[in-house]
């Protein structure tokens, strides 16, 4: 997608903690806790349900590596939250898949 600043990334963000042929983590620009990643798969989609059974598939290997790295490399011993936001309701802005990974403290739970 031409206008999506996480499309563009892809390409030329240069301070990734991690990056493969699906997906790539950056730090969040504006933390909502001491450790504020976002897991952003390579191919552009806005919502859940428009998935191709590739993205699904994808999906699934971006989490089994998230949680494989979670320790050694984004330093999450003690636990960590996953959030994607969908829509206007969960405030969503960046029109483009991303998981918010969280952590770096005991956290509260009020997301309402
Ligand atoms: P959403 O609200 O769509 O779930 O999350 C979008 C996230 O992208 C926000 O937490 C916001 O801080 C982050 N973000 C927006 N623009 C940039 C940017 O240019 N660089 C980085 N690293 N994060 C960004
Ligand atoms: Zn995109």
């Amino acid at each position: 997608m031409e206008d999506c600043l996480f499309c563009k990334f892809a390409k030329e963000h240069n301070a990734k903690v991690y990056d493969d042929d699906l997906f790539y983590i950056i730090k969040d620009i504006n933390p909502q806790a001491p450790l504020h990643y976002l897991a952003i798969p390579k191919h552009h989609f806005k919502y859940l349900t428009e998935m191709t059974s590739i993205d699904t598939e994808n999906l699934g290997k971006i989490f089994a590596k998230i949680s494989e790295m979670s320790i050694n490399v984004l330093h999450l011993d003690g636990g960590y939250r996953l959030v994607i936001n969908q829509g206007d309701n969960a405030g969503q802005t960046m029109p483009h898949l991303h998981i918010h990974i969280l952590g770096g403290k005991e956290m509260g739970w009020s997301p309402a």
